[in-house]
């Protein structure tokens, strides 16, 4: 039988970070504006047992999610390609399967929401004569340096290019070239070109949606809507429509960690996590141990075995976790930490820690859902960012919003014991920290108040909605 509701496809990239809100928005339109949603995912050989769970514990009465047949990149890549130039190039060799999967659809969606890497599929939107937009998972700050890079390569001199010199993105604060985003910094990788196409294509959508909210980030936001700051960019509409995060899943009895944390005084834990994928050195494993265990602070560390480390293939063993992990960490340190504080291995059920009244702060590498679900769980942030547009956000974090205390030492690559140490005690032990808590448990109210009935977001996503049942008139 037809179903007579609005059906929209969304695109979305691979990845636990792209398909966390992804999956967090098809939810929405279902629930709250009452449309049928697929999801497209793309899955390879390479997917993280992670993503399979993720995908796999979707309810199928919320979400048609449909996997595009497997691509075979190998032969269109160099060796030394990243991980983000690998997803680019995944997502359009399975453009073909999207095309093709649309066409055979019955009941064909009249809407395509594209994540950042998909923006080539607006192509088949157009054929489809289906409304475009692109939903960027990220915030405002982000999109307004996606759009605005093009523009700035198309000057003959670029003043930027040594990287110290603050770029200055109308409506954002000034932020060092090299802590935007790795892809600028080389102009003769493939991804540099891929960015600036990107940010060229998210300008001929319907509208970009966004995973912030106004109230967070406003004079970006307003910059954004000014075609005269911003240049012919702007024209597109934008939509903050966040923030979109996981909600705790359902109750998860005798999990040890959680059990542990129910007998942890309040707000006494700091939560140390880099993210689905994010690895240190061996030489700034080895600090940041040292530097958890002189803060005498309670913590909670997800674990991964430094890239650069010799035994990290043992680490992967079952049964074999404890004697991988002290080839990296300090000798006698998991003795001596037993009664302070817990390691864990490769993964950890972070929305529930990061919502358990134990845990006062999070050492975290800034990734905008690890980001969004500190702030809406009130907690407090270090932010030591990694790659991607991780430092943009901790800039954002830290220096405009005042929700994360950063080192200067990060600039210099290995952040010594001694600033761990002192990072930890500001966030869970000074007035800094207590203020900064302060702050967060307000940003937390406002974000809450966005997503709820008549809210910014919740407006936003309406207007949405709204110009695309209209479109179908
Ligand atoms: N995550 C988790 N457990 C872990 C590590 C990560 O549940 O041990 C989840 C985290 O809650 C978040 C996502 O994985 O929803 C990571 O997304 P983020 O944007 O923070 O970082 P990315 O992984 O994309 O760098």
């Amino acid at each position: 039988m037809q179903d007579t509701k609005p059906h929209a496809a969304i695109l979305a990239s691979p990845g636990v970070g792209h398909l966390v809100p992804v999956i967090e928005l098809g939810k929405r339109l279902v629930t709250h504006h009452g449309f049928h949603v697929t999801i497209f995912v793309i899955t390879a050989d390479s997917s993280s047992s992670a993503e399979t769970q993720l995908l796999s514990s979707q309810n199928p009465n919320v979400l048609d999610i449909i996997s595009l047949p497997r691509v075979d990149i190998s032969g269109l890549l160099d060796r030394a390609a990243s991980i983000v130039t690998k997803i680019i190039v995944m997502m359009r060799e399975s453009l073909p399967g999207l095309r093709s999967t649309i066409l055979s659809m019955e009941y064909r969606p009249t809407v395509l929401i594209v994540d950042l890497f998909g923006t080539e599929a607006l192509d088949i939107a157009d054929e489809f004569e289906m409304s475009k937009y692109v939903f960027i998972a990220s915030n405002a700050w982000f999109l307004a340096i996606t759009i605005y890079v093009p523009t700035l390569d198309e000057r003959e001199e670029d003043d930027h290019v040594d990287g110290q010199k603050p770029l200055k993105i109308p409506g954002c604060e000034p932020v060092r070239f090299n802590d935007t985003l790795d892809a600028y910094l080389d102009r003769s990788d493939q991804l540099y070109g891929e960015y600036i196409r990107i940010g060229r294509e998210i300008c001929t959508a319907d509208g970009v949606l966004l995973n912030t909210w106004e109230d967070l980030e406003p004079k970006t936001v307003k910059a954004l809507r000014d075609p005269n700051l911003l240049g012919r960019v702007t024209r597109v509409p934008v939509y903050p429509i966040g923030p979109l995060a996981r909600e705790i899943g359902p109750a998860v009895s005798n999990n040890p960690v959680l059990n542990w944390l129910d007998v942890q005084p309040t707000e006494s834990v700091i939560y140390v996590s880099f993210g689905s994928g994010g690895t240190l050195s061996a030489e700034q494993t080895i600090e940041l141990a040292h530097g958890l265990e002189l803060s005498r602070q309670r913590f909670i560390w997800v674990v991964r075995p430094p890239l650069d480390n010799d035994a990290s293939g043992s680490f992967f063993n079952a049964g074999n976790v404890a004697d991988g992990m002290s080839s990296f960490l300090p000798d006698g340190f998991m003795g001596r930490t037993k009664n302070l504080g817990l390691i864990v291995p490769m993964w950890a059920p972070q929305v529930e820690i990061l919502a358990h009244p134990s845990v006062g702060g999070f050492l975290s590498h800034c990734g905008w859902n690890s980001t969004l679900e500190s702030i809406i769980h009130g907690v407090p942030m270090i932010a030591w960012p990694l790659y991607a547009e991780q430092k943009m956000n901790a800039t954002m974090l830290a220096e405009e919003l005042g929700l994360a205390v950063r080192s200067a030492e990060l600039a210099n690559g290995v952040v010594g014991r001694e600033e761990i140490k002192k990072m930890v005690r500001r966030i869970m032990k000074d007035k800094e920290g207590y203020m900064i808590r302060k702050r967060m448990k307000e940003t937390k109210d406002k974000a809450l108040e966005a997503l709820s009935k008549g809210g910014s977001s919740d407006e936003s996503l309406s207007r949405v909605v709204e110009d695309c049942v209209i479109g179908l008139q």
